[in-house]
């Protein structure tokens, strides 16, 4: 068989343009979060990285993961990456989930966080949503 290689590598782009469209429908509720939270926190900074866009906003509480948008707070910009690769990890279980993200992980996330605090004496990230984007994102709290 004679592979015709110049037509594969004419037809990469598209494929990778189809697969990119084709995610972000399979994401689309948490797209739409995400630009929402975007457009209402206007974040001061952001860069592209493993398919994901990152911000960095002031404003932002804590670090959230909706699809392709990640936002962080400012100041818990994380020279080790732990956050970042953290919330890759929630990228992550969003592309493995879809439209089941928001019921599976971002609310039940969502509550765990709010009913959380320090004094409850249990790891924050012992919960399944946060073991599990820890485990996603290779993040070793050991
Ligand atoms: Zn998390």
């Amino acid at each position: 068989m004679k592979v015709d290689s110049p037509n594969l590598q004419r037809f990469e782009p598209v494929l990778r343009k189809v697969v990119t469209i084709l995610l972000y429908v399979w994401q689309l509720p948490q797209n739409l979060a995400g630009l929402l939270l975007v457009a209402v926190l206007r974040p001061e900074q952001s860069y592209d990285y493993e398919g994901s866009r990152i911000y960095y906003a002031s404003r932002m509480r804590g670090g959230i993961s909706l699809g392709r948008y990640i936002v962080i707070r400012d100041v818990m910009k994380d020279y080790t990456g732990a956050v970042e690769q953290h919330e890759l990890g929630h990228a992550k279980q969003s592309r493995i989930l879809g439209w089941f993200y928001l019921f599976v992980i971002g609310i039940p996330s969502l509550l765990w966080a709010a009913w959380w605090n320090e004094s409850r004496n249990r790891d924050y990230y012992s919960f399944y949503t946060e073991r599990w984007a820890d485990h996603l994102g290779g993040v070793n709290r050991c």
